[in-house]
């Protein structure tokens, strides 16, 4: 039975450790959280008290965390995982993080004999309960074949990107759509709500003409459309507010380094950082639709 060191068991990573188990994997699981290993024990996994503990018998590690400093000092910091690791063992970064970030683990596990992919996933808590995730794969065709059977316990949809780090920019490509494409729909269902226009009506029109977006369909930022939506159960995340955040601010910090003009994707990170510094940091990202409301001014502009 192939045994998993399986740390940061949150939002996502609890679910998505839960199908390995259904799958037949052996999960020891670890997080910084107390109660996240709780959860994680109350699903049958073994609790672990330190990442090192947790990848000490695993086969494969499998990280499940915020961002990139998190996701260093879990690796690279005192008693982290590329000292603790066997050599050989494969390391699976399913986080989203900077690309460079993930060369530089990469880097560091490889001089210690450990292997490294990064394999960022798209779907939010209800495929990662499914286990019909899309997932993109940072890594050599050895690794990447290495990971598949784990992956495809979590996945529906698994994709080799090309070498470590690819996984990671497939992904920041896709949320910069995501983010963007959020605020986009709430702008749009503000105006039709400011005109009296039924919003499922207006859904309807949306999803068969050309505005139509996975984010409309499936994360509809208007509750009580999407059955599934977090929208519909109070905003509750879902994808945190904070998340997209980083998340957009990701690809922004990658266009300024490749010199790319980008002009929509820092005007929807200034979005979500207000709404963060209203309040809405943990809620989830589509909460921006209840932060867009008329102002007062009545002023024609
Ligand atoms: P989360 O905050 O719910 O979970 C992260 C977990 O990691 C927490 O339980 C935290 O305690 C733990 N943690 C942090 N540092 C740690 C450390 N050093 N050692 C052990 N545990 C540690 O976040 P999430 O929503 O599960 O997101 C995780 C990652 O997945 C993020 O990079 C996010 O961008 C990405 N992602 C999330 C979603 C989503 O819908 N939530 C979708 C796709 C991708």
């Amino acid at each position: 039975m192939t045994r998993i060191g399986f740390i940061g068991v949150g939002t996502m990573g609890l679910p998505m450790a839960t199908n390995l188990l259904k799958k037949g994997f052996a999960v020891t699981a670890y997080d910084l959280n107390a109660a996240a290993v709780q959860a994680a024990v109350a699903a049958g996994m073994t609790a672990a008290a330190s990442a090192a503990e947790a990848v000490a018998g695993a086969d494969i590690v499998i990280t499940m965390l915020p961002s990139s400093p998190h996701v260093e000092s879990a690796y690279m910091g005192d008693g982290g995982v590329v000292n603790a690791a066997r050599k050989g063992t494969l390391c699976v970064d399913m986080s989203t993080i900077d690309p460079a970030a993930s060369r530089r683990v990469a880097a560091a596990a490889a001089e210690r004999g450990v292997r490294f992919v990064d394999a960022p996933v798209s779907g939010g808590t209800p495929r990662a309960t499914d286990g019909t995730l899309a997932i993109m794969v940072g890594a050599s065709p050895e690794d990447f074949q290495a990971a598949l059977p784990a992956l495809q316990a979590m996945g529906a949809n698994v994709f080799h990107v090309g070498p470590v780090g690819s996984g990671e920019v497939a992904k920041l490509c896709n949320n910069l759509i995501a983010g963007v494409a959020a605020v986009a729909v709430s702008e749009a269902f503000r105006i039709a709500e400011g005109f009296g226009v039924d919003p499922k009506v207006v859904t309807d029109v949306i999803a068969k003409s050309s505005g139509n977006t996975w984010l409309m369909e499936h994360m509809h930022p208007v509750p009580g459309l999407v059955a599934r939506a977090a929208s519909t159960n109070g905003y509750a995340p879902g994808f945190m507010t904070d998340l997209m955040c980083k998340d957009v601010g990701l690809a922004v910090d990658a266009a300024r380094a490749l010199r790319i003009p980008v002009f929509v994707a820092p005007a929807a990170q200034q979005v979500y950082r207000l709404a963060s510094s209203h309040g809405l940091g943990r809620r989830d990202f589509t909460s921006v639709y209840t932060f867009l409301t008329p102002s007062s001014d009545q002023a024609p502009v």
